[in-house]
């Protein structure tokens, strides 16, 4: 039986690579999810949809067009992982709100003040440390 085709309203992976790198922000291409599984083949996968691609994971991330091409060549089911901290200037606020991360979060902005407007994504539930 062949894979079913790929189809999402979404741009393809490669367009939204280099619409990111194009921002400056250092991308790699990480596994993704199929059908329920992740795209390494792993059964029982730690970190589906979640971890590189390249053999050298997030030292492999680049902003430069013509090496993001060829990390993206051939990965049509990739996700898009960002090189986060000094690099991109980008910084992941991950709240676990089973964990008391709300509380900790009001009580961070209780010292330091509140974040400042900044993009959000929508509540996504994962697995805890995944
Ligand atoms: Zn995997």
């Amino acid at each position: 039986m062949d894979a079913p085709a790929f189809t999402t309203a979404l741009p393809p992976v490669l367009d939204a690579a280099l619409a990111y790198a194009a921002r400056g922000w250092p991308v790699l291409p990480v596994h993704g999810v199929l059908n329920g599984r992740c795209t390494c083949g792993t059964e029982h996968c730690a970190s589906p949809g979640k971890h590189p691609i390249t053999a050298r994971g997030v030292n492999d991330a680049t902003a430069d067009p013509d090496r993001v091409r060829a990390r993206f060549d051939g990965q049509p089911r990739a996700n898009i992982g960002i090189a986060t901290g000094d690099r991109s200037g980008i910084i992941v606020l991950d709240i676990d709100r089973d964990k008391g991360g709300d509380e900790s979060l009001r009580d961070l902005e209780a010292e330091y003040g509140p974040l400042p407007a900044t993009a959000r994504t929508s509540s996504l539930r994962t697995q805890a440390g995944r």
